[in-house]
């Protein structure tokens, strides 16, 4: 099969390798799309670690894919009960070759102490059981697939892994009806972090240096905007907010600087969600009294629970989210590395790459 697999920085190679065969309670996937995200890009610029010279190169990167079951590994009898079934076994058939699927990458054991209490997403014995999505086939465990509805393309699905975070998110910043919410950075996670806000019933200003992601804002249904390349971003949300400030505050973007600046537009009361990893880490000068006189609560989020896995497909399917206009750029798998040059220098939104 024809895979991209990473060789160290900016060193991204397409070749002709062996596929994978599926192991027991394995899926063999024949990958039709797969999204570029930024950690496959730290992972590719080298920006998390101080390189990927380590171990597991070269390797596949990508994980945000879907495609179509090609082949299933051997299944483990338990009592009778077959484990190839989606989210509900008492309403779906088991999961069969040529079902079209997406998998969920976060293979959570269910037993440990942060699973027990729910906390699914630090999940203590994580498994990356789903490898390889720059490729024309990859394993899945069966268990982490959700079956694709017929109206949900490849593309789409492949959105369920950010949209799935960005719930994840908004369960801590407790966005309600009527709130004055303001994001800053309107790429296509602060893109889905808009909608989302305004399915919850709220007035969303949006703030971005790039004119153009503003117009796709706009188009999504943005109440307001602001080009921070003109305007300063903190004082216009307090002139739209006749000087209260935003009750909820989403930084979608990890640098200090929308750092600081969603942490002073928050309204007293207010509800501050640092979305984005900061790379590399930074200290951050910050007026402490900002957060203690305000009564802010600067919050964080960290991927995702099975459950929103599968409610972001549910949005997908239904247009409760739509994340078609978040596609800037399709690529073949071919010029997989122009996708990630794309990315890596915000040309556009999202970088798409068909595989099939
Ligand atoms: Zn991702
Ligand atoms: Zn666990």
């Amino acid at each position: 099969m024809k895979a991209a697999r990473l060789y160290g920085v900016r060193d991204l190679r397409v070749e002709e390798i062996d596929a994978p065969k599926p192991g027991p309670e394995e899926a063999l996937i024949r990958i039709h799309a797969c999204g570029v995200c930024p950690s496959d890009l730290r992972a590719y610029t080298g920006s998390r670690s101080g390189g990927p010279g380590g171990p597991g190169l070269p390797r596949i990167p990508g994980h945000e894919w879907a495609g179509v079951i090609e082949a299933l590994g051997a299944v483990m009898a338990d009592e009778g009960a077959p484990s190839i079934h989606v989210d509900d076994p008492h309403r779906e058939p088991p999961l069969a070759v040529g079902d079209r699927v997406v998998a969920d990458w976060r293979f959570v054991c269910g037993r440990c102490y942060q699973c027990r209490r729910g906390v699914f997403n630090y999940c203590e014995n994580l498994r990356r059981g789903v490898r390889g999505g720059f490729a024309q086939y990859g394993i899945a465990p069966i268990s982490q697939l959700r079956r694709l509805p017929d109206s949900v393309t490849f593309e789409e699905a492949s959105f369920c892994e950010p949209l799935a975070c960005i719930l994840n998110a908004h369960a801590g910043t407790r966005i309600d009806v009527g709130d004055d919410v303001a994001i800053v950075g309107t790429g296509p996670i602060g893109l889905l972090h808009l909608q989302m806000a305004l399915r919850r019933g709220a007035r969303v200003i949006v703030s971005d240096p790039i004119a153009a992601r503003l117009v796709t804002a706009r188009e999504l249904g943005a109440h307001d905007v602001i080009d921070a390349s003109v305007v300063d971003p903190v004082e216009r949300v307090k002139e739209l907010t006749r000087g209260r400030g935003a009750d909820a505050v989403i930084v979608a973007v990890g640098a200090p600087e929308p750092i600081g600046q969603g942490l002073q537009m928050g309204a007293i009361n207010g509800r501050v969600q640092l979305f984005a990893g900061t790379y590399p880490p930074v200290d951050l000068p910050t007026d402490p009294n900002l957060i203690h006189y305000r009564q802010l609560v600067v919050t964080g989020s960290h991927d995702f629970t099975p459950h929103h896995f599968t409610t972001a497909l549910k949005l997908i399917q239904h247009g409760i989210i739509r994340v078609i206009p978040l596609i800037s750029h399709r690529f073949d798998l071919d010029d997989v590395r122009e996708a990630f040059e794309t990315t890596a220098n915000r040309r556009g939104l999202k970088s798409m790459v068909f595989t099939a």
